[in-house]
């Protein structure tokens, strides 16, 4: 009879809602976990530079610094943690919006070739004041279009650039980029000589907050969200970002867009 198969069913059912009770109730966990680790991270990294700015500011007004130039040191600490506070607020805003999945993009199709040399001028221009050598190779068969928001990719790809001049070396750093295709994607290689990334922490390096050294790059105005905001632009135009790294090897951050498909090329039976 049909009764004990009945059962079994209904046995099977209760157990696979029991599981799917046990897995929300592992992932509400997981999330208030995260929840928790966010705020932290948002508080300390709040926290330190304003205590920096409150114990410098009671120092002046005491009267701690015995001549002008003391006083000017003290007042430059204050500046530059105030610029990090700055810093992180925009970032945090920005990646807010991002995770939220709230950020409007104004996409644009594009012809990918200009767009890029105008923004490898502008790189070349400001890297080549701080002596660093920077070489743009475009390497693209055809000219491509993109639909893009040129000011968010302009962001992504400041991320990147800016990080290879951060923890690179102060003398001799270089930069190389690339503009090439490959498949349906418009790539953009960016190459530098720095200290590279260790093979155990190319998984970490996209995730917010997370710094390599925390006490070596407090003082280069790192937040750690510089990369994930990057990841999530990209992402959210459709493409990817993708990391390859050896200690003491320089890193390479390939940004791959997708290529806007022309109407005869979406419908070639038209
Ligand atoms: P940050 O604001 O700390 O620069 P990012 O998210 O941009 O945050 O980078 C995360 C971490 O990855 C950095 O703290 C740094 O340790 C490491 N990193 C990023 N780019 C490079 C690079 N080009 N060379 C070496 N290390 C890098």
């Amino acid at each position: 009879c049909d009764i004990p198969n009945e059962i079994g069913a209904l046995i099977v059912s209760f157990n696979e809602m029991a599981r799917k009770l046990r897995e929300g109730e592992k992932l509400k966990q997981e999330y208030e976990e995260n929840r928790k680790t966010l705020i932290a991270n948002i508080s300390h990294d709040i926290k330190t530079p304003i205590t920096a700015i409150q114990g410098h500011v009671e120092a002046l007004l005491e009267g701690v610094p015995d001549s002008p130039e003391r006083a000017e040191k003290y007042l430059k600490t204050i500046h530059r943690n105030t610029i990090y506070i700055n810093k992180l607020i925009d970032d945090l805003f920005l990646f807010s919006q991002l995770d939220l999945g709230k950020l409007a993009l104004h996409r644009q199709t594009l012809s990918i070739r200009p767009f890029m040399q105008d923004l490898m001028e502008e790189f070349k221009f400001e890297l080549e004041e701080r002596q660093c050598a920077f070489t743009f190779n475009d390497r693209l068969a055809q000219e491509h279009h993109v639909s893009i928001d040129g000011k968010r990719i302009n962001q992504a790809v400041r991320n990147i650039i800016g990080n290879a001049v951060k923890y690179g070396p102060e003398r001799d750093l270089a930069i190389t980029v690339e503009l090439y295709q490959e498949g349906d994607f418009i790539c953009l290689s960016i190459q530098d000589n720095g200290p590279g990334i260790p093979s155990e922490k190319l998984a970490f390096v996209f995730d917010r907050f997370y710094r390599i050294d925390r006490a070596r790059t407090k003082d280069l105005g790192s937040t750690g969200l510089g990369l994930a905001i990057a990841k999530e632009l990209i992402e959210a135009h459709g493409g990817a970002i993708s990391l390859s790294s050896k200690e003491n090897e320089g890193a390479r951050f390939i940004i791959a867009l997708p290529v806007e498909r022309s109407d005869h090329e979406a419908n070639p039976d038209h």
